[in-house]
């Protein structure tokens, strides 16, 4: 019975954070721009009746009691317990006038961000940002840390520091750094046709009718457009996804889609009894969410885009299938051109658009700023200066403005501040998914078929059924019999050139 309450209560903010996503999926595809002050409020005021909810001592006298029930061991219900009260212990450390502030500030940030980057004008939004850093300093105060960073990606992927991201990012430059300017230095492959005129409903029809055959269940999902990509759920029945298509630019929308499609399989692949459950229910952030971390669901989408996606056998597989959609523009197109040219290594100025060779720098780069930023190292004034002088220092490049600098990313409008790196470890991780996945048998024979099924099956079993009820670590070994490890993408990315440049 006491644990049977624990369950309801957990339910009832899990119904309030998914109405919550709802209301962040529609002022980011539908809502008309008037609609913003009133959502803003909106979200704040369920945002903190969640935070009631989860901090009540209501709650706290429910956890007592289930936990009498359950007791310490390392079932399920135990399991759940613990996390819950981890949780809500973090979460109770955030000032509630913060969270309060906090969520309305996003919403406004958001529609700052975008004009402000419309018209290269980062005064008009320093001042948001100058607030919203304000706040993250407060919350990174309140719940402590080594390094004031350290509370920020803790949020994002539970157990990772300041120190840890140092270390990885030492080897990934170490390793990234001359693999750039080999591929640099390589003939650069073909790609005019990239940006001839592709009908966006023929994308459209291409790129879901592969995230299908990967195993994106449309029947409890949907695809929108909207300016920047995003998955997001209302319990595992719902599961939506979004992409950006440009007519003249034929690999945006569609690796945008198959990433975001692989969110989507996470979420949609949660074990049902979790459904409902703290471990569909992240009680830091506030947000109704079924990944083991932020870094664990970025790590198996990256693996279904580039793993899978930007592969040469899954070209040789699905070239015909998309040059029958578009006959006329890849008429003069062979296989081996198109795999080349979607491969290409180029520094440039935007991350969702970067090659994986660069995109880690982009990554690496947001991740030192906030860094700074969090501790008091940078002002907020002093962002698009630092950023330009890192774009210039890491990947040689001048930035033309601050619309395609500082202003590119939406995630700091949020309040989104220690998530970039979660991208970064996602890339390692999904290296070391797939590797093990293929070392298990059907996997990678299908992938050779063009039949995903396998694969599904395997990040099935070993990743997206166990929700949150295992850390990211525990998902990790589980999946791969190891920890974080920077070498099979490492690997993969060498191979990837050498193949690229031979
Ligand atoms: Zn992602």
């Amino acid at each position: 019975m006491s644990y049977a309450d624990f369950q309801a209560r957990i339910a009832r903010i899990n119904d309030v954070l998914c109405t919550l996503n709802l209301l962040a999926w529609d002022s980011r595809t539908m809502m008309p721009p008037g609609g913003v002050d009133a959502r803003a409020e909106q979200v704040a005021t369920l945002t903190m009746l969640a935070r009631e909810m989860a901090t009540s001592d209501a709650m706290a006298a429910a956890l007592n009691a289930a936990q009498d029930e359950v007791g310490d061991g390392d079932d399920l219900p135990a399991r759940a317990v613990a996390l819950a009260r981890r949780e809500i212990r973090t979460l109770a450390r955030i000032p509630a006038d913060v969270i309060a502030e906090k969520a309305a500030l996003s919403s406004r940030a958001h529609s700052i961000w975008v004009a402000a980057r419309a018209a290269n004008d980062f005064s008009a939004y320093a001042p948001v940002l100058e607030r919203m850093m304000a706040l993250q300093r407060r919350i990174a105060g309140a719940i402590g840390g080594d390094h004031p960073y350290d509370a920020m990606v803790g949020q994002f992927e539970p157990g990772m520091t300041h120190a840890r991201l140092q270390a990885i990012y030492a080897e990934l430059k170490a390793a990234l750094v001359p693999l750039i300017q080999r591929a640099a230095d390589a003939p650069q492959p073909r790609h005019d046709f990239m940006a001839r005129d592709f009908p966006i409903p023929a994308q459209k029809a291409f790129g879901l009718k592969v995230a299908e055959k990967m195993g994106y269940d449309m029947n409890r999902g949907r695809l929108d457009d909207t300016a920047h990509p995003f998955e997001i759920s209302f319990t595992r029945d719902d599961v939506r996804i979004t992409s950006r298509f440009r007519e003249s630019w034929l690999p945006g929308g569609t690796f945008a889609l198959w990433h975001e499609a692989g969110h989507g399989m996470y979420e949609q692949n949660v074990a049902p009894e979790h459904a409902r459950t703290i471990f569909a229910t992240d009680l830091v952030n506030l947000y109704a969410v079924g990944g083991a971390s932020f870094g664990m669901h970025e790590a198996q989408s990256r693996m279904w885009e580039n793993r899978v996606g930007r592969s040469r056998r899954f070209w040789a597989l699905h070239f015909d299938d998309l040059r029958a959609q578009f006959p006329d523009q890849l008429a003069d197109v062979s296989q081996d051109e198109f795999w080349r040219a979607v491969n290409r290594v180029r520094p440039d100025y935007i991350r969702v658009e970067a090659d994986e060779l660069t995109y880690d720098m982009h990554i690496i780069l947001r991740s030192e700023i906030e860094a700074d930023l969090i501790d008091g190292t940078i002002d907020v004034a002093d962002l698009p200066q630092v950023w330009n002088g890192k774009m210039r220092e890491t990947l040689g490049i001048d930035v033309p403005d601050d619309t395609r600098g500082v202003l590119q990313d939406v995630h700091w409008s949020h309040g989104y501040v220690g998530s970039f790196p979660t991208y970064t470890l996602g890339n390692v991780m999904s290296s070391q998914l797939f590797a093990a996945a293929c070392r298990r048998s059907g996997v990678s024979e299908g992938l050779e078929a063009g039949d995903y099924r396998p694969l599904f099956e395997d990040m099935r079993a070993n990743v997206w059924s166990h929700g949150r009820s295992s850390t990211p670590e525990e998902t990790l070994t589980r999946a791969t019999g190891r920890g974080l490890d920077t070498a099979p993408y490492i690997a993969d990315l060498t191979a990837k050139v050498e193949d690229l440049t031979a």
